[in-house]
């Protein structure tokens, strides 16, 4: 399996495209403005179909590529309930947007839960709610990778903004030290904007959370 980090959309969220062509199936963690035409060349490279876009949370900014890719590729939507109407009715957030950005809907196809564990590309996966940045905000673990897609509960040596609807600081600090400083100190930890770290370099170095 293979990880491609793409920084996309007008303010840099990552999205995640995981590649595993022995099996010629691919999943997209979450879906900036302009995705599709980032990962197209590289399915199309690698022969893998796009089966499954997750949501990690329902701002704009991770949602205003996902009707693109699911018109093209047909991949099914997991994203988490709370933030159904970011997902669903995103002109909700258009007060929040300096521009002219025309937000589209998306519609997923399966709501996750709280500990939630499902297979893809043969690996195994658990979902965590994590909110406190927003309701809905959860993220995706694989112990086979080692690996978990945050969203932007937290960040490296920094953590989600808590000040949009929904959000709340005391709801976040307590997700973090739950869901996320409980996993295996060596989990790599993708988060929605900027580099990857480590569970354990968060637990000892970041500076608004302690471990
Ligand atoms: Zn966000």
């Amino acid at each position: 399996m293979k990880l491609h980090v793409l920084p996309a959309g007008p303010i840099q969220t990552n999205a995640y495209l995981l590649t595993e062509p022995q099996r010629g199936e691919a999943v997209l963690v979450d879906a900036p403005e302009g995705i599709w035409a980032e990962i197209e060349p590289i399915l199309a490279r690698t022969k893998c179909q796009l089966t499954e876009l997750w949501l990690t949370h329902g701002h704009w900014d991770h949602t205003q590529g996902a009707a693109e890719v699911v018109r093209e590729t047909k991949a099914k939507v997991r994203a988490h309930e709370a933030d159904r109407a970011l997902y669903e009715t995103p002109q909700v957030m258009s007060a929040f947007l300096a521009g002219k950005m025309k937000l589209e809907p998306v519609f997923p196809d399966h709501w996750v839960r709280q500990g939630e564990k499902f297979k893809a590309l043969g690996a195994t996966f658990e979902v965590r709610h994590v909110p406190g940045h927003c309701p809905g905000n959860v993220l995706f673990y694989s112990p086979n990778l080692r690996a978990a897609f945050v969203g932007d509960a937290l960040f490296n040596r920094s953590i989600g903004r808590t000040d949009f609807p929904g959000g709340s600081l005391e709801m976040l600090t307590a997700s973090i030290r739950e869901q996320i400083y409980t996993l295996p100190d060596e989990t790599v930890v993708y988060p929605g904007h900027g580099s990857d770290t480590t569970v354990g370099d968060e637990k000892r170095h970041n500076p608004y959370v302690s471990g």
